[in-house]
């Protein structure tokens, strides 16, 4: 007999979670059986894009009413506290969208609550579950490149996100909360945890209320340095949104994700070259299928996780720790660039 499948109840049906909904669709072990939009217009559009019937305006009539393995909350960040909590009172797994909190106390309210009930909680942090990143996580758990003491992890970008997501024009603080939070999951993703950061920032695009621009130095725990750089105010010959390009030194070699998916591997005298391009799903649509394949991929974990009572990578406790990362580069360029010591904050 095949597994029943888990059902699932998805918590804004906004810009991005109509990827979130085509990949469940692909999703073999879980379906989602409701969605809820406080407003009606959206919710209406998405229930006749993937045909799902049951319709929800308010999220505790939803989980009242339905019983549900997990919620998938794809709202923005003031709401996520609020449905947070009101899932973990029911009882019922959690996936929260990132940016997980506007604060760390948040943050950590969110990740008691699913503890103290005894809910699974993942952070939908996606970008690590692009297959290029994954690749480039392969090379370094291959030992290929030897001891790894520099690395880079860059994305810089031009492309108009403010059209599909207007908030993004009007929010005090912009590039790290929103793209910088990635950039720093995939730093410590690849690099390990992080003793400091220091950070400056700058807002080039005067249309728009906060910085579109981040450099950000971590130290990590196992003594190698990594720079994290994000620009929304990059005009270069060629637009590679949304893209991340990665590049690493270690004592054997050298690792260069470069554009187009290419990676390069130079160690030990030899080079090779890879492509690593994400897979086009008949979903997705381009450029944004690199993003799309990766809310498929952590979809898929999340549900492996759920059935077998593992915890996913990116857990609320996990990321708590790239949170403290966002605030602490926040800190760190509101000073003037200081080095803030972050082992104690998450
Ligand atoms: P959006 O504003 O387009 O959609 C949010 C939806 O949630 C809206 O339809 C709104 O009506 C609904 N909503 C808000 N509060 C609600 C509540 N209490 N109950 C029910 N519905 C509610 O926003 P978006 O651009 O889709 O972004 C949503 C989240 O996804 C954000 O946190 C954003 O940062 C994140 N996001 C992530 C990625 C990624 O790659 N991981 C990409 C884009 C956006």
């Amino acid at each position: 007999m095949p597994d029943k499948k888990l059902k699932g109840g998805l918590i804004g049906c906004g810009f991005f979670a109509h990827n979130h909904l085509h990949a469940w669709a692909e999703i073999e072990g879980a379906e989602i059986a409701a969605l809820c939009d406080r407003d009606e217009k959206r919710l209406e559009e998405a229930s006749q894009k993937f045909g799902i019937a049951n319709l929800y305006t308010d999220a505790a009539e939803m989980l009242a009413s339905e019983a549900l393995d997990f919620v998938d909350i794809a709202t923005t960040v003031a709401t996520h506290r609020p449905l947070v909590e009101l899932a973990a009172k029911k009882g019922v797994a959690v996936i929260c969208q990132k940016p997980f909190a506007q604060t760390l106390e948040d943050a950590q309210a969110m990740v008691n609550a699913c503890k103290a009930a005894g809910v699974p909680l993942m952070v939908h942090e996606n970008f690590r579950w692009q297959s290029p990143i994954r690749a480039v996580r392969a090379v370094l758990d291959a030992g290929k490149l030897g001891e790894v003491f520099w690395g880079r992890v860059s994305f810089r970008s031009a492309y108009d996100v403010f059209s599909g997501q207007p908030y993004l024009a009007t929010e005090e603080r912009f590039i790290i909360q929103d793209l910088g939070i990635h950039i720093l999951d995939i730093a410590r993703f690849l690099f390990g945890d992080v003793t400091h950061i220091s950070a400056a920032t700058r807002r080039v695009n005067t249309n728009i209320r906060g910085e579109d621009v981040a450099t950000i130095l971590l130290a990590h725990e196992n003594g190698a340095t990594s720079i994290c750089d994000c620009s929304y105010a990059t005009h270069l010959p060629e637009e590679l949104f949304p893209q991340t390009l990665v590049e690493i030194d270690g004592s054997r070699g050298t690792l260069r994700l470069g554009a187009n998916y290419q990676m390069i591997v130079h160690a030990d005298g030899h080079t090779q070259t890879f492509d690593v391009s994400p897979k086009l799903h008949d979903w997705a649509n381009r450029p944004w299928h690199n993003i799309q394949e990766s809310v498929f991929n952590i979809e898929r974990h999340w549900t492996a996780c759920l059935k077998g009572g593992q915890q996913p990578e990116t857990s609320g406790a996990d990321n708590l720790k790239t949170m403290a990362l966002v605030f602490a580069a926040y800190e760190s360029a509101a000073a003037n660039l200081e080095a803030i010591d972050v082992r104690l904050m998450a």
